[in-house]
């Protein structure tokens, strides 16, 4: 009842536009973007490729992987994204991390509760892809800890940034491996996921120069096996 008198005195007053197709918010408590946005994020549908997570070409397809399965997973056994990075999805993203969204990165890690169960068995832990803390400082946040947070298995921050990386977005495939190759290490809070089942989680997968690092790094730790899940799977288009 207050939450709703609440609601529809910031709408009234504010008027609060959707983060993503600047709608009026009827319920601007509920997040920044509207339920409509939310409704068109676009979506992978199965079958998809075992290793990579993308839509397999043919239904009928009888190979578990894709053909061009060109992405570096190092030791992550597959990786899995809601939709690829494109439409709304990216909008979503951009306005999350450039437009100071975190309630996005929250929301989009609910949208991805469904991926848990594309494994055929239960993720123990989810462990963050970290940013290096002069980053998050800056951001005032780290979406992939708030998309992590929303899954539903325990979190563990296994890992520490320790090198402040040039942006991803410019840099080239050979570019991202040499920047990333040693960014991560495996902290104290890493000994949680000794023997489990964990997922790596990041807002997007590119080349899998990123989370292979991470994979490597939390390697160390001894999991059982590492997974990875992303909001959106980015670069398709070159496939
Ligand atoms: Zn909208
Ligand atoms: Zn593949």
């Amino acid at each position: 009842m207050i939450r709703a008198l609440l609601d529809g005195a910031l709408a009234a007053l504010l008027a609060p536009g959707c983060a993503v197709c600047g709608a009026l918010l009827d319920r601007p408590l509920d997040g920044a973007v509207c339920p409509a946005c939310w409704a068109r994020v676009p979506r992978f549908s199965p079958p998809v490729c075992a290793r990579c997570g993308v839509p397999l070409a043919s239904p009928r397809a009888t190979a578990s992987c894709c053909d061009v399965c060109s992405v570096d997973l190092g030791v992550i056994a597959g990786a899995r994204a809601l939709g690829p990075f494109e439409g709304t999805l990216a909008d979503l993203i951009h306005a999350c991390k450039y437009g100071r969204r975190p309630s996005i990165a929250t929301g989009l890690g609910r949208l991805m509760r469904d991926l848990r169960h594309t494994w055929h068995e239960p993720i123990d832990v989810v462990v963050p892809v970290p940013l290096h803390p002069r980053r998050e400082r800056e951001r005032g946040f780290n979406q992939a800890a708030l998309v992590a947070a929303a899954l539903g298995p325990p979190v563990c921050e296994a890992l520490t940034r320790r090198v402040h990386t040039s942006p991803q977005a410019a840099a080239s495939g050979a570019a991202r491996h040499a920047n990333v190759r040693d960014a991560f290490v495996a902290n104290r809070e890493a000994r949680q996921v000794r023997g489990r089942v964990v997922a790596l989680v990041d807002d997007v997968l590119t080349t899998g120069a990123t989370l292979s690092a991470a994979a490597a790094a939390l390697a160390a730790a001894e999991p059982a096996r590492i997974v990875a899940l992303t909001a959106a799977r980015a670069e398709l288009a070159r496939r």
